[in-house]
């Protein structure tokens, strides 16, 4: 029976830590989460919410001083909630990373014979992300501010700099401000839903330093749109694109369908590996390029090719991953949802020359199903789904198609546990190597060597 209190004020040694980074404190069993808390460390918190199975804790002190803690060096990482892990050591966000996957992998499903590397980290953790969306709103002096959520509300906190973002975007991000006063331009209110300015979206090129700023506004009229280019352009000569954004739903959701170009190019190109690449602002892009060439690396030693192979590339964005991989196959088929996408894909192909692609919008679940009637026989397929994973329907016909490979990359390792389960019944988990795609954060990313049984195993 748990007799813990809410308000109760207790110490304990924390004995382990979730996937959401908060230390676990165990009572006669039953866990007590406490965020900023780490493994080893005895501490004073107070209970804030209790449940049936677990309670909630407030970190008051701190009696014992992990080793593994250090300072956190934004200022407004304790409200913000974009990062959990600043105030924990590189090397240990690293190791809990790869912690979680043994976790996931070994001990709660039975892939005991799987090989998990080491994570794959980033020399300086910080500034890596190329994109940055960030709210707009006012402050009670009628001032512009821009900046995060705070933690589990949609009240902005005006903020001067993140430090995982490109360190162009708040610049960007503090010009625009200033120019919101100056120029009286209107700021959309989330509350009375009216107002135009709703999100800046920043995009650089990792390798090509363009910029492209994205206006999202609530409605298409924007009478200070030529007096804001021309000073954005003044100041920052590097910008190669300014789009506007409409979105006019009351959602979450940031983008709205409807783009037009107010200046400059539609898409942004950026490199990668020597392959160059044009996104529009519609598309998924991974946020942190250097990691991604690392990422892309790891999938492409997985796949071996020898140079003949038929590859699919399952989820596939604007092609990067098949584009990579096409010096080196026969013939490379993508297949992606959003049709944006699909066409800087094709795009793509176009521009680096490569004449062995093939790109098909739609949902993954029903073109490989397509491929399969139409006779190909992929020798090796990489499969790059969102969060939720693949669906089953995808994974069976994966299953019928037998290619010898699957290297299935994850932003999501415990959908990614989910269907392994399912391609275990004639693939064996051979390797999986986590990389850091998202520091301070705890966001996992995984990638997945999943090798064909041969009929004697
Ligand atoms: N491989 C790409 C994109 C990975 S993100 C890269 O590395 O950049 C996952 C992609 O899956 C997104 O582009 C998303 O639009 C797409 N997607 C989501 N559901 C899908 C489905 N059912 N079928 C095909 N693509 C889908």
């Amino acid at each position: 029976m748990n007799t813990i209190q809410k308000n109760e004020v207790r110490t304990g040694k924390v004995v382990d830590l979730t996937h959401e980074g908060h230390g676990v404190v165990k009572i006669d069993r039953y866990p007590i989460f406490v965020p900023n808390s780490l493994i080893d460390e005895t501490i004073e918190f107070k209970i804030i919410k209790v449940k049936k199975n677990f309670a909630i804790g407030k970190l008051l002190t701190i009696a014992t001083t992990s080793p593994e803690r250090v300072e956190p060096p934004c200022v407004y990482y304790y409200k913000c909630g974009g990062c959990q892990l600043q105030h924990m050591s590189y090397e240990t966000q690293l190791a809990m990373k790869k912690e979680q996957v043994i976790t996931l992998f070994h001990r709660k499903a039975n892939f005991n014979s799987t090989i998990i590397g080491d994570t794959i980290g980033m020399t300086n953790p910080w500034r890596y992300r190329n994109k940055s969306q960030i709210p707009i709103g006012k402050n009670s002096d009628d001032q512009a501010i821009m900046g995060f959520y705070r933690q589990r509300s949609h009240d902005i906190i005006n903020m001067d700099e993140c430090l995982i973002q490109d360190e162009q975007h708040q610049h960007m991000m503090n010009f625009i401000k200033q120019c919101c006063n100056e120029l009286n331009i209107s700021i959309y209110n989330e509350k009375t839903k009216k107002g135009l300015l709703r999100h800046l979206v920043v995009r650089t090129g990792h390798h090509t330093n363009d910029l492209m700023v994205i206006l999202v506004t609530n409605g298409k009229q924007f009478p200070q749109a030529q007096q804001l280019i021309s000073r954005l352009i003044q100041n920052f000569p590097q910008v190669t694109s300014i789009k506007q954004n409409i979105n006019t739903t009351h959602s979450n959701v940031i983008m709205g369908d409807q783009s037009y170009t107010l200046y400059g190019e539609d898409k942004i190109i950026d490199t990668l590996s020597e392959i160059t690449f044009k996104i529009s602002d519609q598309s998924f892009y991974q946020i942190n390029s250097a990691q991604t060439e690392k990422l892309y690396q790891k999938a492409i030693d997985y796949a071996n090719l020898a140079g003949n192979e038929i590859v699919l590339d399952t989820y596939c964005g604007i092609g990067t991953i098949g584009l990579y991989m096409a010096p080196k196959a026969k013939h490379v088929y993508g297949v992606e949802v959003v049709k944006e996408a699909i066409e800087d894909a094709k795009q793509n192909a176009q521009l680096n020359e490569f004449e062995n692609t093939t790109f098909v919008c739609g949902k993954a679940e029903d073109v490989i199903l397509q491929w399969k009637q139409e006779g190909v026989h992929p020798d090796v397929v990489m499969v790059d789904p969102p969060r939720k994973g693949c669906d089953e329907t995808f994974l069976n016909t994966l299953l019928a198609l037998e290619p010898k490979k699957i290297v299935y990359i994850s932003c999501n390792p415990s959908t990614q546990q989910r269907d392994a389960q399912i391609l275990a019944t004639k693939y064996n988990l051979t390797q999986i190597t986590p990389v850091d795609m998202f520091p301070q954060t705890t966001h996992v990313e995984t990638v997945a060597l999943f090798e064909r049984l041969t009929s004697n195993e």
